[in-house]
């Protein structure tokens, strides 16, 4: 599996980051970005985000339960 970057830092993307900016962004997103700049780009805070991502997941969106990344024990704790 490839790896994804945020498009901002760099940092390594994990599937519930993935997903929340498919999610946020549409389906046709080209640059995916880590909670950190995602939050500053949307002015949310981080938290927030988080929790927006366990309810989408929760309430059985398809986006969330994917595997766009190999993850190595992150999830969305
Ligand atoms: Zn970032």
């Amino acid at each position: 599996m490839k790896r994804i970057g945020c498009g901002d830092c760099g940092a390594p993307l994990g599937n519930m980051e993935i997903a929340l900016n498919l999610k946020l962004q549409g389906r046709a997103a080209g640059t995916f970005f880590c909670l950190q700049c995602l939050g500053q780009q949307l002015d949310c805070p981080r938290e927030e985000l988080k929790r927006m991502a366990v309810f989408f997941r929760e309430n059985g969106c398809e986006l969330f339960s994917r595997r766009y990344v190999e993850e190595q024990g992150r999830d969305y704790a």
